[in-house]
């Protein structure tokens, strides 16, 4: 892995390689994506299968979209057992973390005659994209439903593609039937997002769309966004280590790579105060590329997007940090507590030696659905706040409103809305 000097020019010369990762440079299949959009919004299941048909399966027909409980049963049937205890125990940590996450309605009330409030609503229904083209991603399927369920979502419909044969891997529908999903229909891409948005004859349209993909699947969300509630926009997964002279380079070199193997686009940065273990983890990363599955797909991204970045001091190594906001943050210092405490931009932070990535990926409990591209800058996990949304509750007592009247039309006249004022004064005419 090439080894940088941390200097203002060269953070900015990384951050800038970075952007080019971004969605929003994906222009050339703007149109492409745009149009299937279009055309499924306009003609349903006629596109709908026609590129279904064309991208992944050939029998598709609105007579077996729809995933039954017969091809459910076999995929019980098929899988090994220990995966589906392996699922169930994952299910439970997820679960239990995201009970955490719910709120609650509020009401406060005054001596006054009032009452102002907060209701809490689940959406009426969720859409749930699982990618399906080149891996498979049951565990993706958990973080998904997990968060929707748990919010009281009544119908969360799931779509992800499936193979020439029209079956969908075992493991994600068992992971769909274990996690809650209502309905799963056997669509991927775009054609799988719009048919979401605006329903089709055989799919219904949903309130809120989440779930990773890829490019088409990123920019169709980015198409319907607006139409239908969608999660951010993922891009190519992210893994940064900030970590000092105490860190273990062979377990830091493992944990860079977890992220580097997803795909060629994937970024995988060390930032340290140490040039001895830079060079070390820069050697450990050699030896494990050699022996790792997918060491084409690694080399790549580590050519694109791997960097180990040598800082002179903690603070710089910390402001770096920030400025990237990378989707996951691996904190392997002296005291990795106190570190977490400066910093303010990550998806998920993974603290000490002994939690690596993979371990938020399948099993901690917190969602492995985050923010990516420098957007958790400003962007969340997914997770059940997705899925509920807020009425604000207002009520005043004649004496309540009584007392603040005067004070409303003022304030409405100001802006020359007379309407408004009236709708006040009309209450209190008998006053003049
Ligand atoms: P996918 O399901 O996202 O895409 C497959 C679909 O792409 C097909 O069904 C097809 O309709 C469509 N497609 C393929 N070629 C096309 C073309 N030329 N024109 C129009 N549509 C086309 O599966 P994938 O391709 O394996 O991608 C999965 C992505 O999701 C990867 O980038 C992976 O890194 C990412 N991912 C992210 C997370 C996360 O949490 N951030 C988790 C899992 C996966």
């Amino acid at each position: 892995m090439r080894i940088v000097t941390l200097s203002k020019e060269s953070r900015q010369n990384l951050l800038d390689s970075l952007l080019k990762r971004s969605p929003g440079n994906y222009g050339q299949y703007q149109d492409t994506v745009q149009e299937i959009v279009d055309r499924v919004k306009t003609k349903g299941d006629q596109t709908l299968f026609e590129l279904t048909r064309k991208f992944d399966w050939e029998g598709v027909d609105a007579s077996n979209v729809k995933v039954t409980e017969a091809e459910v049963q076999e995929a019980y049937d098929t899988i090994d057992p220990q995966l589906v205890e392996t699922i169930r125990k994952s299910l439970k940590n997820i679960r239990e973390y995201h009970e955490k996450q719910k709120q609650h309605s509020w009401f406060d009330t005054t001596p006054e005659g009032t009452m102002l409030g907060q209701k809490v609503t689940p959406l009426a229904s969720a859409g749930v994209y699982v990618p399906g083209g080149k891996a498979v991603y049951p565990s993706s399927v958990l973080m998904n439903i997990v968060p929707a369920k748990i919010a009281g979502v009544a119908h969360v419909v799931m779509c992800t593609p499936c193979n020439k044969e029209g079956k969908v891997n075992p493991a994600v529908l068992v992971a769909a039937k274990e996690a809650g999903a209502d309905e799963v229909y056997k669509v991927g891409g775009a054609q799988a997002i719009a048919a979401m948005a605006f329903g089709t004859e055989s799919i219904p349209k949903v309130d809120k769309i989440t779930g990773p993909g890829n490019i088409f699947v990123a920019l169709a969300k980015k198409a319907v966004s607006g139409f239908v509630s969608i999660d951010s926009i993922a891009g190519p997964s992210e893994i940064l280590v900030l970590a000092d002279e105490t860190a273990n380079p062979r377990y830091v070199a493992a944990d860079l790579l977890s992220q580097a193997e997803h795909d060629e686009m994937a970024s995988a940065i060390l930032v340290t105060t140490s040039k001895e273990l830079a060079e070390k983890v820069s050697e450990e990363v050699d030896a494990f590329v050699k022996i790792l599955s997918r060491k084409e797909i690694i080399s790549k991204s580590l050519d694109n997007y791997g960097y180990i970045l040598v800082a002179e001091t903690l603070e710089d190594a910390i402001e770096t940090v920030d400025l990237i906001a990378s989707e996951h943050l691996e904190i392997v210092t002296k005291n990795p507590f106190e570190v977490m405490m400066k910093v303010k931009n990550a998806g998920a932070i993974f603290l000490g030696e002994y939690s690596s990535e993979p371990l938020g990926d399948y099993f901690a409990g917190p969602n492995h659905i985050l923010p990516t591209n420098g957007t958790a800058r400003f962007f969340s996990p997914v997770s059940v706040d997705d899925f509920i949304k807020k009425s604000s509750i207002i009520y005043y007592s004649r004496e309540a409103l009584q007392r603040v009247h005067k004070d409303i039309e003022y304030f409405a006249k100001a802006e020359q809305l007379t309407a408004h004022a009236n709708s006040i004064a009309v209450r209190f005419e008998d006053e003049n």
